[in-house]
């Protein structure tokens, strides 16, 4: 079976975790059940990160699967993931730098 549409953003390539969009769907707005079109939950956002790549922080060098940790506390970020943790699982799926 093949998409009918290419994927809006990588990270619909799994479950979201917060409203529970399959895979391939849209994130859906909890009132209503409209589909949200501008973007997803964050919460898939960083789940999706997690899942698929290594921090690229030294300090932190959290292996897939594994969240983030502060480097001072060791304790998984409350915030999610490191930016630049976010930046590299981009560049993966792009397959390309974007200009500054
Ligand atoms: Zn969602
Ligand atoms: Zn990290």
């Amino acid at each position: 079976m093949t998409s009918r549409r290419p994927l809006r953003f990588p990270q619909m390539a799994i479950r979201c975790p917060w409203c529970r969009a399959a895979p391939g769907e849209l994130c859906t707005n909890a009132r209503g059940r409209r589909p949200r079109r501008a973007d997803t939950h964050a919460a898939r956002r960083i789940a999706w990160v997690v899942e698929t790549t290594t921090c690229p922080v030294a300090a932190c060098e959290s292996a897939p699967g594994s969240p983030c940790r502060s480097s001072t506390t060791k304790l998984a970020l409350a915030t999610g993931v490191h930016p630049e943790r976010d930046t590299a699982a981009e560049r993966a799926v792009s397959g390309h730098r974007e200009p500054p």
